[in-house]
């Protein structure tokens, strides 16, 4: 995503909108009158008729996007007066005329709310922990651990390395400390407690110790710990601490489709939503959103209700009966205010209306609140509780989609299935307990290790699915040999004094002229049988042929 645009130029931006659709409007006029001059015997012909009402309806709409408020008025009162059946032409003329005296000066550019968080798209740098033990060799092994799962932890060996680090240009992310440093030395002045109360350390502190007594529990959180854990403890609970502590868990930016057929006016809305932090494409023909959705996947569609090819309620209709999108919000953009025609469209698949002409802040916060509110519902209906991933079906719907996107674009596609190696024995030997964090370590893994686009699903039980759109099986196994490495490296806390370590199987399929999801599916199942035949804690790729 390009970077955040200042609010100067986004004003610059919408303003120059605005001249660019003052600039248009005798092009319209004359358009108007074109249309008004196509006569028959009897007078205005059926066809200018028609023709005037379309124009009249969208110069009406688009001028109240651009504030335009008088000229709206009256482009809606020559509307009004074909659809009543009026076809004097000398009057239709009058009113076309009103419509040319209006005023066309913009509105003025409202302000924005400035709250709204402005959403990166880029991988993050991997966040910086440090780890301070009284046990050194424990704090660099769990360093060692942290990096695994794609921090970038540091263990210090002195007070003083810590405070040094502490106070260095870039500051850690989180630090994980034993509570033995709480206190920190003879004059308390190296201490957590004294730094945090200082402003030094405005990182969150993770606090470890050997006690689970209330009295330490107590002294941690005075000192301002985010979180206390007992040793020995479990990695993964501690990961996912971190992660929420510094943030790792951000949603990826909110993606909305505006279909206007007017491209000022659709270009106008964008510009507004872009300023707010989503990410936004523009289309101006109906016909053409079918492919636009499967191809950009917005979280929600912004409509116009009103266009010549097809109503925005017919085309909500459409989307409603393309696969994957019933449930996306679909919203419409109008000007209408009749509320019994705002109702019929409602039924036919839309779930909002925001009235033209919009304020800024309302239609980024109405958005956004829809957006959120949609993501929240998808990912408890299609996420596994305990890993967060994709459930069964939904990871084989995204492995249909990017087929078909493979199959338009002619790009590549790989189908991965990974099954953690005898696993049966980590739940007979350590518990199921046990056993689940394993699965949540593989799934924390392949998130961290991931890109965006890359689609991650709990296959079943112990297995995993990924679909990695426009990547080579050769680089798709290089990726997979590589969690493989990290995921081996991970020291899982069996019971007290007994750490064990996990592997897992991969089969990789690369995507070929005509597969079907079941034939992908199917030869990424048997390159993962080859990989446990070959003795396991292996990459296999589907053969040249077959
Ligand atoms: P292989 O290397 O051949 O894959 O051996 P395996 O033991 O992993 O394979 P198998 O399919 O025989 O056993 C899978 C086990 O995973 C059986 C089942 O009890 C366990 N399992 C499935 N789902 C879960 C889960 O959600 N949590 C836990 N703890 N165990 C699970
Ligand atoms: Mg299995
Ligand atoms: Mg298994």
């Amino acid at each position: 995503m390009k970077d955040t645009e200042s609010r100067k130029e986004f004003e610059a931006r919408l303003t120059s909108l605005g001249q660019a659709y003052v600039a248009g409007l005798p092009r319209r006029f004359t358009d108007l009158r074109t249309a008004l001059s196509q006569r028959n015997d009897e007078g205005v012909s059926e066809d200018g008729l028609q023709q005037l009402q379309r124009l009249a309806h969208s110069l009406a709409g688009s001028a109240k996007t651009f504030g335009l408020m008088q000229l709206g008025r009256r482009a809606r009162a020559l509307e009004a007066a074909v659809v009543d059946g009026i076809d004097d032409s000398r009057y239709l003329a009058k009113l076309i005329a009103e419509c040319e005296r209006a005023d066309r000066t913009p509105r003025a550019v409202a302000s924005v709310a400035t709250g709204v968080r402005q959403v990166g798209h880029s991988v993050a740098e991997p966040p910086e922990v440090l780890v301070i033990e009284i046990d050194r060799v424990a704090g660099k092994e769990l360093a060692s651990q942290l990096n695994y799962f794609g921090f970038c932890a540091r263990a210090l060996d002195s007070r003083q390395a810590f405070v040094d680090a502490v106070r260095e240009t870039t500051r850690p992310s989180a630090v994980i400390a034993d509570v033995a440093y709480i206190a920190g030395g003879n004059d308390g002045s190296m201490g957590i407690r004294a730094l945090r109360a200082s402003g030094a350390l405005p990182a969150p502190v993770v606090f470890l110790s050997r006690r689970d007594e209330f009295r330490t529990r107590l002294a941690a959180v005075q000192a301002g710990g985010a979180a206390y854990f007992t040793k020995p403890f479990d990695i993964v609970p501690l990961v996912d601490r971190l992660d929420a502590l510094t943030g790792q868990e951000r949603d990826t930016p909110y993606r909305v489709l505006v279909v206007d057929d007017e491209p000022e006016a659709g270009r106008y809305h964008a510009a507004v939503l872009s300023s707010g932090g989503f990410v936004t494409t523009v289309c101006d023909t109906p016909s053409a959103v079918p492919s636009v959705l499967s191809e950009f996947r917005p979280d929600l569609v912004l409509l116009d209700l009103h266009m010549p090819e097809c109503s925005g309620a017919d085309l909500a209709a459409v989307i409603r009966q393309i696969e994957g999108f019933l449930t996306m919000p679909i919203v419409f953009l109008s000007a209408e205010e009749d509320p019994q025609r705002r109702i019929g469209a409602m039924g036919r698949g839309g779930d909002d209306f925001i009235s033209k002409p919009v304020i800024e802040e309302q239609l980024v916060a109405g958005i956004k609140m829809r957006v959120a509110r949609a993501r929240q519902i998808a990912r408890l209906a299609d996420r596994d509780g305990l890993t967060g991933l994709l459930k069964h079906t939904s990871i084989k719907e995204a492995l249909s989609r990017e087929l078909s996107n493979a199959r338009r674009g002619d790009h590549a596609c790989v189908f991965v299935l990974l099954d953690i190696d005898r696993f049966k024995n980590v739940n007979d030997t350590y518990g199921h307990l046990v056993g689940d964090r394993v699965i949540k370590s593989l799934a924390r893994l392949l998130r961290n290790r991931l890109r965006e686009s890359d689609w991650i699903g709990r296959y079943g039980g112990e297995e995993f699915a990924i679909v990695l759109p426009r990547c080579s099986v050769n680089a798709a196994q290089g990726l997979i040999e590589e969690i493989a490495h990290r995921f081996r490296a991970i020291r899982h806390h069996g019971a007290p004094g007994l750490d064990f370590s996990a592997t897992f199987s991969a089969g990789a399929a690369d995507y070929r002229l005509g597969d079907t999801v079941d034939a992908m599916i199917h030869a990424a199942d048997s390159a993962l049988y080859e990989a446990k035949r070959a003795g396991r804690d292996r990459v296999k790729v589907r053969p040249i042929s077959g």
